[in-house]
């Protein structure tokens, strides 16, 4: 059984595995996903045994996944009667269980969340008390929820990545589930645009199979293999990513090791982002400085919205 988001001793919070990943990465937090321990998210649950019992993650630390991750059950893990997390049974899909993300956050929020490490991280705080009537009322952050429902908001833009490559065979699913970004809704399948299509709609999640990356003295450049079509005419899309926001970027290591394994891998490599719309540019020619020609391209300006990774169930679609 696949959990939707567990409850962090360190934290005292609730996490999605994407919360987790994205502070085991940040250079800026002191997280450690090894050094904590996450717990059933069921409150009563929780209360019902000691800190002890705890869940495990699978790729909460891996760069570069190809399957989705999750937190799950050990086998010493225990829940109380009627937890919806207690259930060992395989779902309909069967062993495809796990390798689909099936929680669909209705929200990717573009503010980062902020996460209050509100007790010490030692080891006298086993003792805190996990009485569910004693959940923080004081507590002001609106992402968080207090019930074990599933999390409705998400600012991790890996999620609804996920959702959408791990569903990518399920166009019903994705054409059903709402997502909302900023002030529009649409729906995932309308939200994710191939970037061939980019002239459809501004402001989507773009994607497409990169071509190449170019590591560059200031900059990378990723070239798409697809090309925009405009008055009969194709053209190519890149971005550009600075190496100076790279540099000062909170997750600067993980984020180079995937770039880098990026520029020299064989394999099949995706990109998304989110934020900005390449646009037409006249760029000079290198043979001939004197020419120019078109190209699609834009500058990334959050490293939170651009993702590279490997999609195996992309291919052909
Ligand atoms: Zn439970």
């Amino acid at each position: 059984m696949k959990f939707d988001t567990a409850y962090s001793l360190s934290l005292d919070d609730k996490l999605s595995i994407y919360d987790v990943r994205d502070l085991n990465f940040d250079e800026t937090s002191p997280f450690d996903s090894d050094k904590d321990s996450f717990l059933c998210p069921n409150d009563e649950c929780r209360a019902a045994f000691d800190p002890g019992n705890a869940l495990s993650t699978f790729n909460a630390k891996n760069v570069n996944y190809q399957r989705t991750p999750h937190f799950k059950n050990k086998a010493s893990t225990q829940h109380i009667d009627g937890c919806r997390y207690a259930s060992t049974h395989k779902t309909a899909t069967g062993e495809g269980d796990d390798q689909r993300e099936e929680n669909f956050p209705s929200e990717f929020v573009l503010t980062r969340r902020q996460y209050e490490r509100n007790t010490p991280v030692v080891g006298t705080q086993v003792s805190v008390p996990l009485d569910p009537t004693k959940v923080p009322s004081t507590r002001t952050n609106s992402s968080h929820s207090t019930n074990d429902t599933t999390p409705d908001k998400t600012s991790v833009f890996a999620h609804p990545v996920e959702c959408y490559v791990s569903n990518i065979d399920d166009k019903d699913t994705l054409k059903a589930m709402p997502l909302k970004i900023g002030e529009h809704t649409a729906t995932y399948w309308a939200f994710f645009k191939k970037i061939e299509y980019l002239q459809d709609n501004k402001g989507l999640i773009y994607w497409g199979k990169i071509k190449a990356i170019k590591d560059y003295t200031s900059s990378f450049r990723i070239d798409f293999e697809k090309k925009v079509w405009l008055d009969k005419k194709p053209y190519s899309v890149n971005v550009y990513l600075s190496k100076k926001l790279i540099e000062n970027y909170r997750k600067r290591k993980a984020f180079l090791e995937q770039i880098k394994a990026a520029v020299d891998s064989e394999r099949a490599l995706y990109c998304f982002f989110y934020g900005v719309t390449p646009e037409l540019k006249q760029v000079p020619s290198k043979k001939n400085p004197e020419q120019t020609f078109g190209v699609f391209s834009a500058n990334i300006e959050n490293l939170d919205h651009l993702i590279i990774r490997e999609a195996p169930g992309l291919q052909g679609h």
